[in-house]
């Protein structure tokens, strides 16, 4: 067989190609954008000689703090694209964390939204290794700042040529991408990509078994370009010719419901927050929703009465999906095999909220002190993983050697797998309740207490305990204007769990604190809880 690499490039001049005449959609601050993949192709051309012209060197990481619109799109495919390595960062990270990875990842260069400008001028003293900086607006002014230089980039492209080759000295291992995790403690960690490991996650998002995009699609992401690069989908989407639709910076659930409608979306990911949301849009306003055929959910556990709320509802097909920063992501994909269709509804449920069984092209492990566990859907172990999308460590980082073991990438989630191979996540190993020497999940207390009608959301959390030695207390968040007590609460779950299981007190709050993610901030909810106990 040839050897050709598999490159980013190759995706864009397929586009270019084959689907020139396709749209991408893309609302800025100011105005809607509709450009063909002919346009978005040229444009990203021009910014690759524009790259040049600044002087970035092969391998050099170009940074973006931006959220998902065309521009970024176009950043996506001229940063790899001529060799670079595009670094996505992630702008709901604490300064001091952006300030951390910039120099870490050594940035020579900046491509920011107008609104995030403020943030970097802040701590623009503290970077050490960026030399320029490029605002990306839809204004002929450029705007007053006090980051020089500071370009505008549509002025820039008029400068760049629009015949500039992808560059084809590209080895298919070379770095394309890098991203860092949120960090729930500790410092981000950076996770580079290649082109190979792009290009063939993007066929996984091709599968029929996964999340068959393709041309018919109109795809939205609503997980940001800055989070796993909007779990890889800008670049599958590009390379099959579906028409992407861009939300756009500070968007609302009214946005997107509308999106939904207007563009006739088809498929749409995001974490289970942003559903939550849309959810509460959609029951409250009328939208033709009748287009999608499929609502992304991962990051954290889709709750069972989202998806049942979604699908039974709406008639809006939900899929489940895990993955992580370290897989690129997609690891699992929810969906029933053709020998489960009739399955009771319970157990339909039941089996679309676990997280799915394992995408072709990767191996997996699921591991505890006594070796590989059962497939029986009750022994937990660490999943690891391995596979040509899955890294082989941390960039420059030694926490390397604690998760990149033996081959394998240890995940550090906990999990069951079923007779059918479907995982279930149980916990992170970090959050794992140990009570009385055993373990218990407090993602499916979490599960249970969620699917009471009067509760908007839920966290379980361990605390210290004299005689058991951590204990579970529920965090709940109720509906606006229902009011239930913690008796009826655990009356409700009771059944569900072993008497030890069921949390010892439950505490209501307005609101529990979350990543940048939007996952739920456990290590800050303990605190919380603490202080509450004055433990
Ligand atoms: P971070 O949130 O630290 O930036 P990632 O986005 O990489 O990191 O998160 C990966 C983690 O999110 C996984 O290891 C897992 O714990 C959790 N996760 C992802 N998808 C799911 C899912 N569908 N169900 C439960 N947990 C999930």
């Amino acid at each position: 067989m040839m050897q050709t690499p598999l490159s980013i490039g190759i995706m864009m001049e397929h586009a270019e190609k084959f689907f020139a005449k396709k749209e991408v959609i893309s609302q800025t601050h100011d105005n809607l954008h509709r450009l063909t993949y002919a346009e978005v192709g040229e444009r990203t051309r021009r910014l690759m000689s524009v790259l040049g012209q600044l002087g970035i060197q092969k391998g050099e990481r170009i940074g973006t703090l931006a959220w998902n619109h065309h521009r970024h799109l176009e950043i996506y495919f001229a940063a790899p694209g001529m060799g670079a390595v595009l670094h996505t960062i992630n702008i709901r990270l604490a300064p001091e964390h952006i300030i951390y990875i910039i120099n870490h990842a050594e940035d020579r260069i900046l491509f920011i939204d107008e609104d995030i400008l403020p943030l970097i001028e802040q701590v623009r003293d503290k970077l050490n290794t960026v030399k320029t900086f490029v605002v990306m607006t839809d204004k002929d002014e450029r705007p007053e700042s006090n980051l020089t230089p500071l370009y505008s980039y549509e002025k820039l492209l008029q400068t760049g040529s629009p015949e500039q080759p992808f560059e084809n000295d590209i080895d298919e291992n070379d770095p394309a991408v890098m991203c860092y995790t949120s960090a729930t403690t500790g410092k981000p960690k950076g996770v580079v990509y290649s082109h190979r490991g792009i290009v063939l996650h993007s066929y996984a998002l091709g599968l029929a078994d996964t999340a068959a995009i393709s041309e018919s699609d109109v795809s939205m992401p609503v997980v940001p370009q800055f989070h796993v690069n909007a779990w890889g989908t800008p670049f599958a989407c590009t390379w099959f010719g579906s028409t992407q639709v861009m939300p756009g910076p500070r968007f609302t659930p009214k946005r997107l419901a509308a999106f939904i409608e207007r563009f006739k979306v088809t498929i749409t990911a995001g974490v289970p927050t942003i559903w939550l949301g849309l959810l509460r849009e959609l029951e409250q306003e009328d939208y033709d929703t009748s287009s999608l055929r499929a609502v992304l959910c991962g990051g954290s556990a889709a709750p069972k009465g989202l998806i049942k709320a979604f699908e039974q509802k709406l008639g809006v097909p939900f899929a489940h999906a895990y993955g992580a920063t370290e897989t690129t992501p997609l690891v699992t994909y929810s969906r029933l095999k053709s020998y489960q269709k009739d399955l009771s509804e319970e157990d339909t449920l039941n089996e679309r909220s676990k997280q799915g069984i394992l995408v072709p092209g990767l191996e997996m492990r699921v591991i505890n002190d006594a070796g590989d566990v059962t497939w029986n859907g009750e022994e937990m172990g660490e999943l690891l993983l391995r596979g040509p999308w899955i890294a082989s460590e941390y960039y420059e980082d030694d926490r390397t050697a604690n998760a990149f073991r033996d081959g394998w990438f240890h995940t550090g989630d906990v999990v069951t797998v079923d007779g059918e191979g479907s995982i279930q996540i149980v916990d992170r190993t970090k959050d794992l309740i140990k009570s009385g020497g055993e373990w218990i999940s407090s993602v499916e207390i979490e599960n249970a207490i969620m699917a009471h009608e009067s509760v908007f959301e839920a966290s379980v959390v361990a605390m210290p305990d004299a005689k058991w030695q951590e204990r579970p207390i529920a965090c709940v968040v109720l509906h606006k204007d229902h009011h239930i007590g913690k008796d009826e609460l655990l009356t409700f779950i009771r059944p569900q769990f072993p008497k030890w299981w069921v949390p010892d007190d439950v505490l209501f709050f307005d609101e529990i604190p979350k990543t940048s993610v939007g996952k739920f901030l456990k290590r800050e909810l303990r605190t919380q809880v603490k202080e509450y106990y004055e433990i």
